[in-house]
């Protein structure tokens, strides 16, 4: 029997891969060779955080390690491309066919079904992508796509399709959803749990000088100390489940400038490289809520967000592209504020969250939508702008992730196929929900005026200038009723305080 040969992508770091499974059993441990490929080309094509790069490279090396440590014969490339990497790999070991999974990603997925067998000159086997659980059941098989799918009945498909906090057929607790349990500001001074930290060893700290001198991408990796194996993975997960699920369905929405994660489970990073598998996850906080150690509304909603929010995201992703990237529904045209790359804004919510975007390259989900989409929405930044400060800001950045969260979700540009309305809102809920408008320099009850809050100027020019569109849009009724109360000399202050901010901050 000839040698086969197994190629992994980087975030494809899964303890039982499919190609390397097939592989093996096809060809047996001793014919299989592995190859990981660090494709200088794709990890150079735009700025990446550092926190991410080393993340990555280091996951990857541990895991190629762990392979060696299993017995396995594994090749670790770093290369200018995934095609010099293949070749040099096809020249060294000689397979005979190659087994890969299918990347996530529309790109990656292009490169194998339509150039590897090319530039390996073997056969390929090409095998389904395992990572998502809509990869197993699609719960709209015949989509027609001119009909919106909603998230909240995507997932009570995916939950009675694999069997999920249900009880006879019917949800567990008798509720599909605690929403209104949870979206809780937070108590002033409830005490918040920190989240585990894993201090580098010998490789990531190899991938930390190497990223450092590489000397491009965004932010710093002084502190580093994310999980690179499933082991540290795990340990993350299992000290999420012990200390903030209890509390991760109350606190959910809330957001404060003294504590960065609160209740939230900081698994996206290890999720999106496949160290963690969806089911695992979803089956853990299940047990935790039979075990009696967390409530319904906490566990029910860390349940919707993975197999909820994550796996409607994916499939919203395969369903949109390529065409969602050209996406601009509400016709925004301006550039990012320059204040986006160094937090120099007197704006206190938008300072602190990009602050520790650029310091950490984490926020959670309501600062990525609420603070920070909710601006560049309302100030009608140009779709794809964002998305890219987004992708290069993050350690969970990944495309399939980023286009529907920040081209559907945030910022509705796709027309509302993602999401049924724009999440706009004023002041009013970032103060509700958060305890930056205390330290702030503006006023989040003035509408206008020298220290009126911009997100109120920008949300009520926002609702005047779109109003007729919001009108059609049966989910706005409530936001558009209130310009009733706006009089004829409001209206007016408010549209050129948002005109005189737009022109200084971003210069149109
Ligand atoms: C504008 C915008 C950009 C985003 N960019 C990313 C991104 O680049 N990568 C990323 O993984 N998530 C992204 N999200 C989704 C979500 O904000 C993050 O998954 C979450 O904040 C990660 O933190 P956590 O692990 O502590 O999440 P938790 O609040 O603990 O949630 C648990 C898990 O649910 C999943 N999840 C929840 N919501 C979503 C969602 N909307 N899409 C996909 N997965 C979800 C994640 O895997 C997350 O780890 C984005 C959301 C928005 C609105």
């Amino acid at each position: 029997m000839g040698k086969t040969g197994v190629w992994i992508l980087g975030d494809q770091l899964l303890a039982n891969h499919p190609a390397l499974q097939a592989a093996e059993a096809e060809a047996g441990q001793e014919n299989v060779r592995v190859l990981l490929v660090q494709s200088a080309a794709r990890t150079g094509k735009q700025p990446y955080h550092r926190r991410k790069l080393v993340l990555l490279f280091s996951a990857m090396r541990h895991y190629a390690e762990n392979l060696r440590e299993r017995g396995y014969d594994v090749t670790y490339l770093k290369t200018p491309t995934f095609a010099a990497g293949l070749r040099q790999f096809m020249r060294e070991q000689q397979p005979e066919r190659l087994f890969t999974m299918a990347a996530s990603e529309w790109n990656g997925r292009s490169f194998q079904q339509h150039q590897l067998a090319q530039i390996v000159g073997i056969p390929i086997t090409l095998l389904p992508n395992t990572q998502f659980l809509v990869s197993q059941f699609d719960p709209y098989p015949n989509h027609n796509p001119d009909k919106n799918v909603i998230m909240e009945y995507f997932y009570r498909e995916m939950r009675r399709h694999f069997d999920v906090l249900l009880e006879n057929g019917q949800p567990t607790g008798g509720e599909w959803n605690y929403d209104k349990e949870n979206r809780k500001p937070l108590p002033k001074n409830m005490q918040l749990p920190d989240i585990p930290r894993f201090a580098p060893d010998a490789i990531t700290q190899e991938v930390i000088d190497e990223v450092e001198a590489a000397g491009h991408g965004v932010g710093s990796l002084a502190d580093f100390d994310l999980a690179v194996t499933r082991q540290q993975a795990l340990a993350a997960f299992d000290d999420f489940l012990q200390y903030r699920l209890p509390n991760f369905g109350a606190y959910e929405d809330a957001m404060t400038q003294r504590h960065q994660t609160l209740f939230h489970s900081v698994l996206s990073p290890y999720l999106n490289l496949g160290l963690l598998e969806p089911m695992e996850i979803i089956q853990a906080a299940e047990m935790a809520y039979a075990a009696g150690d967390a409530p319904i509304n906490s566990v029910e909603g860390f349940v919707r967000q993975i197999l909820g929010w994550r796996e409607y995201i994916y499939w919203q992703y395969w369903q949109q592209m390529p065409e969602i990237v050209e996406k601009n529904s509400w016709n925004a045209k301006r550039p990012l504020p320059t204040f986006f790359w160094d937090a120099n804004t007197e704006m206190n919510c938008l300072h602190h969250v990009i602050e520790r975007a650029i310091g950490t390259g984490y926020n959670h989900h309501i600062e990525r939508l609420m603070v920070l989409c909710n601006f560049c929405l309302l100030a009608g930044i140009e779709p794809m702008a964002v998305n890219d400060w987004f992708l290069a800001h993050y350690i969970d950045a990944y495309e399939w992730v980023m286009l529907p969260n920040v081209l559907g979700m945030g910022l509705n540009a796709d027309g509302g196929v993602t999401a049924t309305k724009p999440y706009i809102a004023s002041a009013n809920y970032i103060n509700k929900m958060g305890d930056y408008c205390g330290g702030c320099r503006f006023n989040h009850k003035l509408r206008h005026g020298e220290i009126a809050c911009p997100f109120n100027f920008l949300y009520w020019n926002f609702l005047l200038q779109h109003e007729e569109t919001l009108r059609a849009n049966p989910r706005l009724g409530p936001n558009v009723l209130g310009l009733r109360y706006l009089a004829d000399a409001e209206r007016t202050a408010v549209c050129q305080q948002a005109k005189q901010f737009l022109a200084e901050e971003i210069g149109r």
